[in-house]
């Protein structure tokens, strides 16, 4: 396999975490009867630019299906972040009634609905229909459809508007084709308009060992390094780069046309890819030793498990995210004996199985009939606002567990 930027040889496994179903594949009660497909789940870097990457497997198409069932709107800290980030640009950078917004993997309105509070014109565009849908109930008009420089080509130029500000959170891992995605990016923006991208930092996931972040619907794994590299290919280029603590740490970067002269390079830019090399991000070392860390949550995690039912505790997981997944599945869990259901808020997963594992998704209320001595917190970043929310098993002696960066018990 070759790499997805730069079409080098890839050679160097990062991680090697066996195989498992696509994450976000919740099962129905009918097809547990059936048989389910698993993926090798093995991502490789690359020796010349440094890009973390998944080996080839699943279509996207099939990944993001009609059955996908994140909504974005049922995070009310997510929904704060996006609400912060409308107010915080409008007043930097001035967008108003004249601009276009476009976002991409617009999901069902969550940020654009802020700009549109504002009067700000705004067009989003998702693969995923039925999450469009919820978009359109909110009056933001949605094309479904995957981003790339043939949609920019068809339907921006065709409509003649090019974007002011094109957003994108939590896309840029999820590409195939990341070069072709930042072409249509740059297709897209307008003279004097604005990129801004958020994505789990690299850095992050190997300083804590996030290992449960990586799954099939993630093609890479971005370092300011590479994504920076990516971004110059296609006559784009940094100015402005904030570390912000979303999902473990993530980016947040500000592009420009090339040519754009209109704003000053930050001196963020240059300090963060220094803080990079330091680490050694351009070194095939820093990426060695990872999977020996891998392996040792997976032995703790197990020995925990273990230790607890056989004292006949009672155990459950708290948020059934693709996170909660890739770390079920990595640990060879299968069926109820270890954790006996978990519960989620969206009333989309509710009554449905975790896949692979087979775990029951259910209601919070079964928490307070359970009485569970341990809750694992799965989505880790979450793990304040999911405590704070699930305090009351304090009353009967339950404890919140998590497992990355290590096994604590709080
Ligand atoms: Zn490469």
């Amino acid at each position: 396999m070759k790499c997805r930027h730069c079409n080098t040889e890839l050679r160097n496994v990062f991680t090697d975490l066996a195989y498992s179903p696509v994450s976000n594949a919740m099962l129905s009660r009918e097809q547990l009867n059936g048989p389910e497909s698993y993926y090798p789940l093995k991502i490789f870097v690359c020796d010349n630019c440094f890009l973390v990457q998944v080996d080839e497997m699943e279509k996207a198409d099939k990944i993001f299906d009609e059955e996908y069932t994140y909504f974005s709107s049922f995070s009310k800290s997510w929904l704060q972040h996006a609400k912060d980030y409308v107010e915080m640009m409008i007043e930097k950078f001035g967008f108003d009634q004249k601009s276009l917004v476009l976002e991409i993997a617009s999901n069902d309105g969550y940020l654009l609905q802020y700009f549109k509070g504002h009067n700000v014109p705004v067009l989003g565009v998702d693969p995923t229909a039925n999450t469009a849908r919820e978009a359109e109930k909110k009056g933001v008009r949605t094309i479904v459809d995957f981003f790339g420089s043939k949609l920019a080509k068809e339907y921006l130029l065709e409509n003649g508007k090019r974007a002011d500000l094109i957003i994108g959170n939590n896309v840029l891992a999820h590409v195939p084709d990341i070069n072709d995605f930042v072409k249509g990016m740059k297709i897209a923006l307008n003279a004097g308009g604005i990129i801004t991208m958020e994505f789990p930092h690299l850095m992050k996931l190997i300083e804590e060992c996030q290992f449960d972040t990586i799954y099939h619907e993630h093609f890479s794994y971005l370092s300011f390094f590479a994504v920076k590299r990516i971004f110059e290919n296609q006559g784009l280029e940094m100015f402005d780069v904030e570390e912000i603590p979303t999902h473990g740490g993530s980016l947040r970067i500000y592009a420009k046309h090339k040519g754009d002269t209109s704003k000053a390079i930050s001196l963020r830019v240059r300090d963060l890819i220094q803080k990079e090399k330091t680490e050694g991000i351009d070194t095939l070392a820093y990426y060695q030793g990872f999977q020996a860390r891998v392996e040792k949550i997976k032995y703790d995690s197990l020995s925990f498990l273990i230790e607890e039912k056989r004292k006949g505790k009672k155990i459950i997981g708290y948020g059934a995210a693709a996170k909660g997944n890739t770390l079920i599945n990595y640990c060879g869990i299968k069926g109820t004996d270890m954790i006996g259901f978990v519960v989620d808020a969206s009333p989309y997963k509710q009554g449905k199985f975790l896949p692979g594992s087979h775990i029951p998704v259910v209601s919070k209320e079964k928490i307070a009939e359970h009485k569970p001595d341990y809750v694992i917190v799965l989505p880790w970043n979450l793990k304040k606002e999911i405590s704070g929310q699930l305090d009351y098993i304090r009353e009967w002696g339950g404890k919140f567990v998590i497992f990355i960066p290590e096994l604590t018990i709080f």
